[in-house]
């Protein structure tokens, strides 16, 4: 079976599952009602799966499953070096399906396979990572010395629910899936209905890794349908979502009847800020791979590139040089640069957005349009607005795909008002030469994460997350431990007991 991709064929990989099913308490089901939906790839766009699709008995067959494990099971209670031991053969798990892992992202999702390799081996690292951090957590005692000693257990929550996005999937699954399972939590999974394909590996290799049954469950569905199920149901007292800004606050509403934790990881619109003393050889690779890698839908894509007048349109003249020149193509070649946008909806909805850049006047300098030798497949040339203004849709939302805005700024404080003029504020990016500049620019913009003189490069041990609009909480190292876990503070009295006697002063 080939998938046509305009002027050459990709291969599917060999041995595509085109049955996906849900994975509950150990064992693979169809959904109770018998419901799918179809599954296509983002060059045939033709569906080659179908996958059940799960509704609320599903999802309370997952969490009584999840729970069922999580009472009785040895994983919650388990000694930290013995969990870590699982978490560590999953990661070799992972590595060792690296290749497949790979085709199979690629193939679903659209992204480039040299870029696919390079998510199984950080969802390999993120188990093996929390297996350290496991073992190596420190507990807080309070001394009051002769009196009190006071400590703190660190409880898993129970079932965690994890919704993830389309995007990167596998990895973003690993990215909530290892610290919930390192914390002791038993988790139920709905993965993205754009791509479920990858996810249908977890289950093999949860199994492998010796990590008990019960512990992973996984439905897959519509958001909606299942997605929302999980969030209503009164078992699951908290939910690990990422995904677009409006899903979040509809999950939101929904979880504050039950007063459920939460953590969000949601949209952007990230700035890079390139000021004239910069390394401009350097900050023009490094914005060109900012925002058109991974095809664009990355999260902390720097969609808005902000370059001080000086520079300016000899940066846009480059910047336009280069994204005509990225290779566009299918996915499984190792040449593409980007790849297939992940669907015909959202790439409808990317062309969209060329079109609104068009007419509210920015000047198109690069792309906008299918590359000629690729007639079918959602496939656009990198673009490039130029002379994108605050008040423009291009400027202010998300469009998630090789779409890019670049506008003049002449001061300091210019930069960082256009920096901070949207509703989002994930990521933030800063080229200059200037260590004072640097440092005070970085620490003015309302970003999560910012990054000065680099791209997105990020060490597991630090906070990711945004500010605004761009999501609530922080994972990342001990902070996704603290999320999956509840503290319960002991305190144990050292001396006698001497409480103050109550009815024992009168007499009659
Ligand atoms: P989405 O919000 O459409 O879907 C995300 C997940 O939520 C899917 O699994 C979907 O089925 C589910 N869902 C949808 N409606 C639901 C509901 N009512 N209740 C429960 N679950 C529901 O997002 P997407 O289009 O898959 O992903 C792209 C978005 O994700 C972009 O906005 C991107 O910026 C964001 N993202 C953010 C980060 C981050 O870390 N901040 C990382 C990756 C992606």
């Amino acid at each position: 079976m080939t998938a046509t991709s305009g002027a050459r064929a990709t291969a599917v990989p060999r041995d595509l599952p085109t049955g996906l099913r849900h994975y509950i308490g150990g064992a693979y089901r169809d959904s109770v009602d018998g419901a799918t939906f179809e599954v296509s790839d983002p060059v045939g766009n033709a569906a080659y799966a179908t996958a059940a699709a799960g509704g609320p008995e599903d999802i309370d067959l997952a969490v009584t499953a999840a729970r069922t494990a999580f009472c009785d099971g040895p994983w919650a209670s388990m000694p930290a070096r013995e969990r870590a031991r699982v978490l560590v053969r999953i990661a070799d798990g992972i590595e060792a399906d690296d290749e497949r892992l790979a085709e199979l992202e690629s193939f679903d999702t659209g992204l480039p396979i040299t870029q696919a390799r390079g998510q199984a081996r950080r969802a390999a690292e993120n188990f093996r990572y929390f297996a350290d951090v496991i073992v190596s957590l420190h507990e807080e005692a309070y001394r009051v010395p002769g009196v009190q000693t006071n400590y703190v257990v660190r409880k898993p929550v129970g079932v965690a629910g994890l919704i993830t996005p389309w995007n990167t999937p596998f990895m973003l699954e690993s990215w909530k899936l290892a610290p919930a399972l390192a914390s002791g939590c038993s988790v139920v999974l709905k993965p993205a209905e754009f791509t479920p394909l990858s996810a249908s590996l977890w289950p093999e290799i949860f199994a492998a890794a010796g990590l008990p049954a019960g512990v992973f469950n996984m439905v897959n569905g519509i958001g909606e349908r299942a997605g929302q199920a999980l969030v209503d149901h009164p078992g699951v007292p908290l939910i690990s979502f990422t995904g677009e800004t409006t899903t979040g606050q509809t999950i939101m509403r929904s979880a504050a009847g039950a007063l459920k934790g939460l953590s969000m990881e949601l949209g952007g619109k990230s700035p890079v800020l390139i000021f004239a003393d910069a390394d401009v050889e350097k900050a023009l690779d490094s914005a060109i791979f900012g925002v058109f890698s991974l095809n664009g839908e990355r999260c902390t894509a720097g969609s808005r590139v902000l370059v001080q007048r000086p520079i300016y349109d000899e940066f846009v003249r480059r910047f336009a040089e280069r994204a005509e020149r990225i290779v566009v193509g299918p996915p499984g070649d190792p040449g593409t640069e980007v790849g297939a946008l992940v669907h015909p909806e959202h790439y409808a909805r990317v062309m969209d957005y060329v079109a609104i850049g068009k007419a509210e006047g920015a000047r198109l300098v690069a792309g906008g349009v299918r590359p000629a030798h690729l007639n079918t497949g959602n496939y656009l040339q990198p673009t490039v607005f130029a002379d994108v203004t605050a008040e423009m849709r291009i400027f202010q939302e998300e469009i998630f795909g090789p779409v890019v805005a670049l506008t003049p700024f002449d001061t300091d404080d210019e930069a960082i008002e256009l920096a901070n003029a949207v509703r989002y504020g994930l990521a933030g990016y800063v080229w200059t030469n200037d260590l004072r500049r640097g440092h005070r620019v970085a620490e003015s913009i309302e970003a999560g994460m910012v990054w000065v003189n680099s791209h997105n490069i990020r060490d597991l041990r630090t906070p990711f997350g945004g500010v605004k609009a761009s999501g609530l909480g922080r994972e990342g190292g001990a902070r996704s431990i603290d999320f999956f876990t509840e503290p319960q503070i002991i305190h144990l009295t050292l001396g006698d007991p001497a409480p103050p006697r109550f009815g024992v002063t009168r007499t009659s």
